[in-house]
């Protein structure tokens, strides 16, 4: 049997081993709502609120401003439905490069009436002046990403931030700034405060926590819950807590925080080896200001789906744009495209994400099986 080889971390990492205990321990142990008035209830009530100080601690914010929600898809829909329910549309700027968990919302929005412009990012990254020239005195909400989860590049979000806080200053209104940072945490060195961000989306399933759990940081006092229902979560997301995978993330967190360090040495590492062995190829993501978790590129004139096709069968598994990408039609060329990525470039893209498990020598593997299946077919 061919050894399966994973390289689609940015899609999804394995649950970690202590996440995992972590999970079946307090799935076990905690068998009381934590809403419930009972001595199981307030136990469970209890662990909840240790796993929103512990990462609270992690993050450096108040636990206040944490919600568990369901994911990073759950995060971002709690912010941008907001602006749906709005009485006055207004004007609100997407860069072109985010999710569809966030880039979905321009047609919904529009349909009710907002004023929805998005800005591209040349080579990955958001310009100032282009968000700069954006910014009206209508202008709502800014939304960009913090690390791009096709090609890895870091956008400058303290600089953008600054810069809507600028134009805010002269207008009176407030605008808020809302950051996907999904691709960051437990990868790249990263401060909320730093970053002046009124909220960020989390994914436990990117950091080796269980799918189906993730994070919303938020400072704005105003914003409404998704769902109706019971005070859960201060109201802001209603439903019994999840506390298995909220523990099971917890542990994940500080997990990746104890070894951030050494991860992203390793991550380095093997981005460097594949820049150098791969060099014959078109690199689509950024030299500088790039996760190393992250490593996109062009097999041109081989179509994506073919050349991944050919990677699975040799046991590899990686990607064409993001694993959400991949359902729906062309959206992951559509990001490149955004970044002016050459429409010949963006139909050969395959990106290659690495974990914190993922080994030198099978990034070698990969590398030589790459130029191989490319010398045999192009
Ligand atoms: N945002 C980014 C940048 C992502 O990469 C993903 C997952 O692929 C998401 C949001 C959605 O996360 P989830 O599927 O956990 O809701």
């Amino acid at each position: 049997m061919t050894q399966l080889r994973y390289f689609d971390n940015a899609a999804t990492t394995p649950m970690g081993k202590e996440a995992l205990e972590a999970y079946e321990a307090t799935a076990l142990d905690y068998i009381g709502n934590p809403s419930a008035l009972h001595l199981e209830g307030r136990k469970a009530k209890q662990e909840l609120q240790d796993c929103r100080e512990n990462i609270a601690r992690l993050l450096k914010v108040s636990p206040l401003n944490l919600t568990f929600t369901s994911g990073a898809t759950e995060s971002n829909s709690i912010v941008m439905n907001n602006l749906l329910w709005t009485q006055k549309p207004g004007e609100v700027i997407l860069s072109n490069i985010e999710h569809p968990s966030i880039s979905e919302y321009a047609r919904l929005l529009k349909q009710v009436g907002w004023n929805v412009i998005t800005i591209n990012a040349p080579q990955g990254f958001i310009q100032p002046e282009d968000l700069k020239k954006a910014l009206t005195k209508e202008t709502r909400l800014v939304c960009c990403m913090l690390v791009n989860n096709v090609v890895g590049s870091i956008q400058n979000i303290a600089g953008l931030v600054e810069t809507v806080r600028e134009f805010q200053k002269q207008n009176g209104r407030k605008i808020h700034f809302h950051t996907d940072a999904v691709q960051a945490l437990g990868k790249i060195p990263f401060s909320l405060s730093d970053l002046g961000v009124d909220s960020a989306s989390f994914s436990a399933h990117k950091f080796n926590g269980p799918r189906g759990i993730g994070i919303l940081y938020n400072t704005d006092s105003g914003l409404q819950a998704l769902c109706r229902g019971g005070d859960q979560e201060d109201g802001l997301r209603p439903g019994t807590e999840n506390l298995a995978s909220i523990k099971a993330m917890t542990v994940a967190l500080e997990q990746a925080f104890a070894f951030r360090e050494e991860h992203f040495k390793k991550a380095t590492a093997i981005q460097d080896m594949l820049q150098e062995e791969l060099r014959e190829f078109t690199q689509l993501s950024p030299r500088s200001n790039c996760s190393p978790y992250i490593l996109a590129l062009s097999v041109k004139p081989i179509p994506s789906e073919v050349f991944t096709r050919m990677l699975f069968d040799q046991g590899f598994c990686v990607s064409s744009g993001s694993a959400c990408s991949n359902n729906v039609k062309k959206k992951g060329e559509t990001v490149l495209s955004a970044m002016l990525v050459k429409p010949a470039d963006s139909r050969s893209s395959i990106r290659l994400s690495f974990g914190y498990d993922t080994t030198l020598e099978d990034a070698k593997t990969l590398a030589e099986t790459i130029r191989t299946l490319y010398r045999e077919h192009s």
